[in-house]
């Protein structure tokens, strides 16, 4: 408790899944929390969370949207230190098989977005001394997987752009880190999403159910939790990572160490 008293935080896709429960771990740990959804279930969240939260509807994708959030942080605390862009979607397919439109919507939800909310974020952070920047990534950013194309190349570029953006900051003695964490398999409804709506292997006919791929596919052998993740921002968001700056944080029951 406390480990983020004072400090004002930020987290988008917070109606759902690992932003919900970094947003709950958060206000937990003593910070006040700005929940961002394009659902307006983040609502319902951020009231359960009680007065520490906040909600407001936000689709990540809209750069005049991310003004407007940033001007309410400002307006509401005067301060920023904590920004998670965790929103995200999937996009399951064969690579000859996916549209172009399904290709740039990924890369537009997953990555262009990160982009604009790094760049809105970093000016309210430089006024405040400095901050955290998080941005949600996946073992998907470190390693190829099967009909995952576009999201690998959404997340892979998070990566990248995570570490040029840490080489900036530190340049500018700004105060302000810059990293990306890499969830491996976490029970959440996006995994649920991509193997249900998609319930057929690209290279078989086999059903796909999430905990059994997670079974065999983890050397733990099980999914993770949502708090799994919400742990790893809790360390990143805190004075404790104060010397953290351009790397990446893995928490996938060590799928990526194969
Ligand atoms: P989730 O589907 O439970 O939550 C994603 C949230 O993002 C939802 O609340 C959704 O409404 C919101 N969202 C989607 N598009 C948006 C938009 N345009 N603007 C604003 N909000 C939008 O999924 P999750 O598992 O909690 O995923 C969170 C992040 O973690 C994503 O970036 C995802 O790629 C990443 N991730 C998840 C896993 C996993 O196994 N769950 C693994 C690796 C990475």
């Amino acid at each position: 408790m406390g480990r983020m008293a004072g400090k004002v935080a930020l987290v988008t896709g917070a109606a759902s899944g690992l932003g919900e429960a970094t947003a709950r771990a958060f206000a937990r740990e003593g910070a006040q929390v700005l929940l961002t959804d394009i659902s307006d279930e983040g609502a319902a969240v951020a009231k359960a969370i009680g007065p520490a939260a906040r909600f407001a509807r936000q689709d990540v994708t809209d750069e005049d949207r991310w003004a407007d959030i940033l001007a309410e942080v400002d307006t509401t605390w005067e301060r920023l230190d904590v920004l998670v862009n965790n929103a995200g979607i999937s996009m399951f397919g064969l690579v000859t098989d996916l549209s172009f439109e399904q290709w740039r919507r990924c890369l537009s939800v997953d990555l262009d977005s990160v982009f604009l909310g790094t760049r809105a974020a970093i000016p309210l952070m430089r006024r405040g001394g400095g901050g955290s920047i998080i941005n949600i990534s996946s073992m998907a950013g470190i390693t190829g997987q099967m009909a995952l194309s576009a999201y690998c190349a959404a997340k892979g570029g998070v990566r990248l752009f995570s570490k040029a953006v840490a080489l900036e900051c530190a340049a500018a003695r700004d105060g302000i880190r810059v990293n990306s964490v890499h969830p491996g398999i976490i029970d959440t409804p996006i995994f649920a999403a991509t193997t249900s709506n998609e319930r057929r292997s690209p290279v078989g006919a086999e059903p796909i159910d999430p905990q059994a791929t997670a079974a065999l596919v983890t050397p733990m052998g099980r999914a993770g939790r949502p708090e799994d993740i919400a742990n790893a921002c809790v360390y990143l968001a805190s004075d404790e990572s104060a010397y953290l700056t351009g790397t990446e944080v893995i928490v996938d029951g060590g799928y990526c160490a194969a």
